[in-house]
């Protein structure tokens, strides 16, 4: 077997499994060159996607965008770098968040979302063009944008190299890819080990690393200009999400004395805007083509 990323063969036996209620036993294998950590039996790309819009994005649990943090210093950045004139896009918008906090500019936006009920919002909310489907169904034009961002979307994909290189061909000469994943070289990963929560979101084949991501990103002909580390909400990476947090009692990773300290008031205290900053366990990169 060899490495999604680097291609380098990987140990023959699976570094540790997980299992997730509605997808089994997972074996979670280790790359020893680049580092990049991938779930083995991963159902086909599209498949993947398919099934997880079909069974997660259900019309009731779509709310509609809202005002993010993120997205305004996403913005500075954008406008910083191409001011008033941009043509951005968001794959994978969800239900639009970034693209409603860029409605009042003049930048072309568009929204790339496969979850119909996702995309009907973001189209009432935002100005956006936005285009229903999965990526590789859509005749999008190449070479155009000036800002992509491809934000918790890679890790959910089979084949990334191949996906980011699709992406890739719709970047301007000059424009900037803003990819964002999970980092599980993160100290709240490494300190979970394999309780940490982003091992068992349905639907993730992918734990990136610095590493990998730069080795990733480098294949596809870009080079990294800026790194970040962060997470929204942060502190839900550390005290898991309570339906999580039963998910791991469920399995037996946490005792469930300490879930219940989790479900209760160190919730409150680890959601102190000060207690964010050293939990990150998502990795920004923005990268532009390599000349
Ligand atoms: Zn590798």
């Amino acid at each position: 077997m060899q490495c999604p990323i680097c291609d380098a063969p990987t140990p023959p036996a699976p570094a540790f499994l997980i299992h997730r209620y509605d997808e089994g036993d997972i074996p979670v294998m280790v790359c020893g060159v680049c580092e990049h950590s991938f779930a083995l039996e991963i159902p086909s790309a599209s498949n993947a996607i398919r099934e997880l819009y079909d069974s997660y994005y259900h019309e009731e649990k779509v709310s509609p965008p809202s005002p993010r943090q993120s997205a305004r210093a996403l913005r500075r950045l954008i406008e910083r770098s191409y001011g008033a004139e941009a043509r951005v896009i968001d794959i994978g918008c969800n239900t639009g968040s970034n693209l409603l906090e860029f409605g009042d500019t003049r930048w072309e936006l568009h929204g790339v979302e496969p979850a119909a009920p996702a995309a009907r919002m973001a189209r009432e909310h935002t100005r956006a063009t936005i285009h229903e489907g999965l990526l590789e169904d859509l005749d999008l034009p190449e070479a155009h944008f000036d800002y992509i961002i491809f934000n918790q979307v890679i890790e959910h994909i089979r084949e990334p190299i191949a996906a980011l290189q699709s992406i890739v061909r719709l970047l301007a000469p000059g424009g900037t890819l803003m990819l964002g994943t999970v980092d599980r070289q993160s100290r709240v990963a490494r300190q979970m080990g394999k309780a940490w929560p982003m091992y068992y979101s349905t639907g993730h084949y992918h734990f990136f690393c610095d590493q990998s991501v730069t080795r990733m990103v480098e294949a596809c002909g870009l080079a990294i200009t800026r790194r970040r580390w962060g997470g929204a909400p942060m502190p839900r990476s550390w005290v898991p999400h309570r339906s999580e947090v039963d998910e791991l009692v469920k399995y037996r990773f946490l005792p469930v004395k300490v879930a219940r300290v989790l479900n209760s008031q160190a919730w409150a205290f680890m959601s102190m805007p000060w207690t964010r900053i050293p939990i990150c366990d998502h990795i920004f990169v923005w990268a532009r083509h390599s000349t």
